[in-house]
């Protein structure tokens, strides 16, 4: 790739979108790219705002980073790393804990109360679910589908995640368009 072809692409990138159950907390300049992915990233944020209870009155937040490598060059790829004002890192840590309670549950109903309520409550994991459920994210040829974060080796979409790509990606979800 030349210098001049990346800053060509780089002049029609635009700020990832708020939507209206949802707004972009992040400096504009964390995530420039395509309108492709601008578009797929408010469908599928929007869905996952409004499913998880927020609407234009009170809108949940999400906060994204600059990526570097590979398709971030191009603004075909974005990284979100909290939501709802919580590190997507401190969503992943919660979870695990709540799996760790329900495992150690003595009791049925109270493993109901724990296993019921986090998928809920989480909206980290949420976040990776509706991401995964509604975006249609890049899959280059050989490639896994570009959907990254600290659930990817439990939930997928690819479950052979290298060791190094789990840990590159434990504070944050990764997607490319
Ligand atoms: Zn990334």
């Amino acid at each position: 790739m030349r210098r001049n072809d990346v800053s060509n692409s780089q002049c029609r990138l635009v700020p990832a979108p708020s939507g209206r159950a949802y707004r972009v907390s992040s400096p504009a300049a964390n995530a420039m790219v395509t309108s492709e992915l601008a578009d797929e990233l408010q469908r599928a944020l929007e869905r996952f705002a409004v499913e998880a209870g927020f609407d234009d009155r009170r809108r949940v937040s999400v906060f994204f980073k600059p990526g570097v490598f590979g398709h971030h060059q191009l603004g075909r790829a974005a990284d979100i790393y909290a939501v709802g004002g919580v590190g997507i890192d401190q969503w992943k840590r919660r979870w695990d804990e709540a799996c760790r309670r329900a495992a150690e549950a003595v009791d049925r109903p109270t493993r109901q109360i724990i296993t019921k309520t986090e998928p809920v409550n989480n909206l980290g994991w949420r976040l990776y679910k509706a991401l995964q459920g509604y975006g249609r994210w890049a899959q280059p040829y050989g490639y896994p589908i570009q959907l990254f974060g600290p659930w990817t080796r439990a939930e997928g979409p690819w479950k052979y995640i290298s060791d190094r790509l789990l840990r590159a990606h434990y504070d944050h979800i990764h997607v490319a368009k």
